[in-house]
Order: C-alpha cells, then sequence, then structure tokens
C-alpha cells in the first residue's frame, strides 16, 4: 500500500543522476524491517552534522560519483533482493522522485531512511524517520513516519525521543536505538524501555555481525 504523500509527481527520467556513497546487498540491520533482505542505495551529502556520526564520509557530495538511475536499478536488479532501501547521508537533498518512479516501474518495495531535514520527495512504502537535534525535523515528514527510531547517545536524547514521539502518527512504530560508540548507551535506554514500554529497541545488528 502506498503512503499518503501530498504528489506523486510523474518524473521518469533514467538519466537522472544521483551520487553514490555505496551500492550493496545485504540485511537490514536496524529497526522494524531487521534481518530482512534488502538493496541499499546510500545517497552522498548530509548538512545534519550529528557529532557521533558513523557516517561521515558521506557528507560532501563532491567526494562520490554520480550515477544515472538507470545503472541503478541495473545494480538492484543484478541482486535478486525485493526491497530497496534508500539511505545516506540525507537522501532527502535530492530529489527522490527519478528513482522511485523508476524502482516502483520494476515493482520493487522501497524504503526511505530520513532525518526529515528536507522536504519529502518520492513514493516510498515505508519511512524510517530518525530526526536529529542537530537540525531538526521539517513538521510535514511526520504524517509519514512508519517508524521514528531516535539515536540515544545520553540521557538528554530521551527527553528528545519523548518530544518527537508526540508529533507522529499513533501507529507510528517508536524504537530507541544505543548509540554504537558510546556503549553506556546500551544500559540507558534498556532501562527506559523498561518503564517505557512504548518503545522498543533498535540495535545496528550488522555490526554485531561485522556485515555491511
Ligand atoms: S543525519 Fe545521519 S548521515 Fe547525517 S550526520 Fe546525522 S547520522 Fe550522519
Amino acid at each position: 500500500m502506498l503512503l499518503r504523500q501530498k504528489e506523486i509527481v510523474e518524473v521518469d527520467n533514467l538519466t537522472f543522476e544521483y551520487p553514490v556513497v555505496e551500492m550493496f546487498h545485504s540485511l537490514q540491520g536496524e529497526g522494524f524491517w531487521t534481518g530482512t533482505n534488502a538493496f541499499f542505495i546510500r545517497l552522498a551529502g548530509c548538512d545534519v552534522y550529528c557529532p557521533w556520526c558513523d557516517q561521515k564520509d558521506t557528507w560532501s557530495t563532491k567526494r562520490h560519483p554520480f550515477f544515472p538511475v538507470s545503472e541503478i536499478i541495473e545494480e538492484a536488479d543484478k541482486t535478486g533482493a525485493p526491497l530497496v532501501i534508500i539511505t545516506g547521508g540525507e537522501p532527502l537533498l535530492h530529489n527522490l522522485f527519478p528513482l522511485t518512479n523508476a524502482l516502483r516501474k520494476k515493482g520493487y518495495r522501497i524504503h526511505l531512511e530520513t532525518s526529515g531535514s528536507r522536504e519529502l520527495t518520492g513514493v516510498f512504502d515505508w519511512i524510517t524517520l530518525s530526526p536529529k537535534p542537530y537540525k531538526k525535523p521539517l513538521d510535514s515528514i511526520y504524517e509519514y513516519a512508519n517508524e521514528l527510531k531516535i539515536v540515544v547517545d545520553k540521557e538528554s536524547d530521551l527527553l528528545w525521543a519523548e518530544s518527537e514521539a508526540k508529533k507522529v502518527r499513533k501507529d507510528c512504530w517508536k524504537y530507541l536505538q544505543p548509540q554504537w560508540d558510546n556503549k553506556g548507551s546500551r544500559e540507558l535506554v534498556v532501562k527506559y524501555i523498561l518503564t517505557h514500554p512504548h518503545w522498543r529497541l533498535s540495535l545496528q545488528t550488522h555490526k554485531f555481525l561485522n556485515i555491511k
């Protein structure tokens, strides 16, 4: 089922290009779809600048090659994965309609991982909203989130999590995810969920497994 979105712009330009950090076939490591076979497209560019970011090499678009939609689809087709996850960086720095229109025509299920700091473009089956206090989301994104994922580094992030949870739809799944490099955040998250059962735990299982 497609999400309600403001508009479906009919752009189908297989020559439209995106700066791509990497494309790979793996399992979704985090959140609701953990363990799912997926093709990942990691787009370059991010201006949120989280201090603990584990993808700092994505921040600049200048360091990464541009690929046309046609080549991205070719790479996805080689894997046989039914699901494509568009991530970053912050993918909404780019107009995602050409890419999602083309993927949809090929029958892929399409997920987006975003901080919500930019206007939503593209049409998705699932949106993971991972808002960051360093550059807050636009108000317009919350109604489209299927899953809210808050990275917890310190205690004040739990207050941030609760304020963000009030903005999403009632049926939006809510996850707290420890900040990988801060082992103390694991205990913080577990203790918090034990007394706040509207949250679930998200772990970066791909890092535990040492896979992409
Ligand atoms: S939004 Fe994501 S990619 Fe951007 S700085 Fe934060 S963690 Fe890194």
